[in-house]
């Protein structure tokens, strides 16, 4: 449950490290950068787009998640299919 938060979609001054996916936000790329207070905690976290997309998609953004353990997706725009 989400107390308060805001997410903000920066462009990177500095490499970030992703909290989806635990692999390096280049410094220059648009990423999702939440500040708030989730479940008493305050919480300061940057993800690549799509990370943000598929944690929002299934939720785990609002019911919480473990962070670097998920895998991150393929960019939706512009990217061969996989199958
Ligand atoms: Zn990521």
């Amino acid at each position: 449950m989400t107390d308060f938060g805001d997410t903000t979609w920066p462009v990177a001054r500095k490499d970030h490290r992703c909290e989806w996916c635990g692999e390096a936000i280049p410094k220059g790329e648009k990423h999702a950068h939440y500040v708030g207070k989730w479940d008493g905690e305050f919480q300061d976290w940057r993800m690549h787009q799509e990370c943000n997309e598929d944690a929002d998609m299934n939720g785990e953004i609002q019911d919480g998640f473990m962070p670097y353990e998920h895998e991150r997706p393929s960019p939706s725009h512009g990217a061969e299919p996989t199958t």
